[in-house]
């Protein structure tokens, strides 16, 4: 879906300004210094695609259009970095008065998708980091949203949509004023979620479900699984997951957000456990702090130890904040960038001892 959007975005902004030119021609047009504007054709050709809009295409361009489908840029062209870091962050509650330090205000909430938007970052799920399948627009960047322990201010339904002033109504309205983003995110789940109602909580996460969100177990009892039995953790760990299963039974449960960020004794019980009442197989053991995450075709892509970045505004890096890390990843130009193609995987070649041997089929090198 993502891909038509794009293609219509773009083949929309050729037809109505006429501009035929690939991107190519576009950026060896030469621009004389200090003129480059948003409505240069050099800026034209460096945006992600998907942005393309008549305001922003060239006003001269003569070239009737041509019909074929626009290619994929270059990955030089766009700094695609696909063995890049990928922010995972972490929200929990919205409160009026920012609540704690895992707290945000609705407009601190805000501020921050806007902010991540405008800097060409995209939401993916964790399945598709998990498994290397994500497919953003050339030039973007993802990012992963979680949010733990579905308090009834993350999502709420009014009419059957998303109500505003939740997390997911707010996300799903900031997301709306950009073409390329769609507001999807990993929402880990107590008992009763989304205010303690059963059967409101099961619609809930059933339109999540249905809307490409992902569920996440977050046990029963949100207590540590650390200094607990094997049977203790299975027993709690297979009831979380029955709690997405028994409202959603087509949901794939691969993703285990630590509650309160510890590990039981033996990581493996995290893993994989069975009771009478069901079992569970996690690809994913998610962290609570305090870093980007590797790319999943880093040599260092560790899923059942995934950090996260916790949502704030500190700029101290002991804090590990959003706000440092992600003004970081701008300052040290490292975060991962797609190449636009799903299958490819592409990376200045001066990386390429941190390719995962595993994807050396796929690996795409290029002189930056
Ligand atoms: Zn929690």
């Amino acid at each position: 879906m993502r891909l038509v959007v794009l293609v219509v975005a773009v083949v929309a902004a050729a037809l109505l300004t006429g501009c035929g030119r690939t991107d190519s021609e576009q950026s060896a047009t030469p621009t004389p210094a200090g003129s480059l504007s948003p409505s240069s054709p050099a800026s034209v050709a460096t945006l992600p695609s998907g942005r393309a809009t008549p305001a922003t295409a060239a006003p001269t361009a003569t070239a009737m259009p041509t019909p074929t489908p626009t290619p994929t840029p270059a990955p030089a062209e766009v700094g695609a970095d696909e063995l890049g870091r990928v922010p995972v962050l972490m929200y929990h509650r919205l409160t009026a008065d920012g609540g704690g330090p895992y707290d945000r205000t609705p407009q601190a909430f805000r501020a921050e998708l806007a902010w991540l938007f405008e800097h060409d970052y995209v939401p993916v799920v964790a399945s598709e980091l998990l498994d290397g399948r994500i497919d953003i627009p050339a030039g973007t960047k993802p990012v992963v949203l979680t949010f733990d322990d579905s308090s009834r201010e993350q999502a709420q339904l009014d009419d059957g949509e998303p109500a505003p002033e939740t997390a997911l109504g707010i996300l799903t309205e900031v997301a709306a004023d950009y073409p390329d983003v769609e507001p999807v995110a990993v929402w880990s789940v107590l008992p009763a979620p989304f205010g303690g109602d059963e059967k409101r909580g099961r619609r809930i996460m059933r339109m999540l479900h249905e809307r490409g969100h992902e569920l996440a177990n977050h046990s029963c009892s949100h207590t540590p699984l650390s200094g607990r039995s094997r049977a203790e953790v299975a027993r709690d760990l297979v009831c979380g997951a029955n709690t997405i299963r028994d409202a959603v039974p087509d949901a794939e449960v691969r993703v285990l957000p630590l509650p309160l960020g510890r590990f039981p004794d033996q990581r493996r019980w995290a893993e994989t456990g069975e009771t009478p009442q069901g079992r569970y197989d996690h690809d994913a053991l998610l962290k609570v702090g305090a870093r980007p995450a590797p790319s999943p075709f880093h040599a260092d892509f560790e899923p059942l130890a995934l950090p996260r970045i916790r949502s704030g505004n500190s700029t101290q890096q002991s804090d590990f904040e959003s706000a440092f890390w992600l003004q970081r990843l701008e300052a040290e130009d490292n975060a991962y960038v797609s190449d636009g193609d799903p299958q490819r995987i592409s990376f200045p070649a001066q990386r390429e001892a941190q390719l995962d041997a595993a994807f050396g089929d796929r690996a795409n090198p290029y002189q930056p």
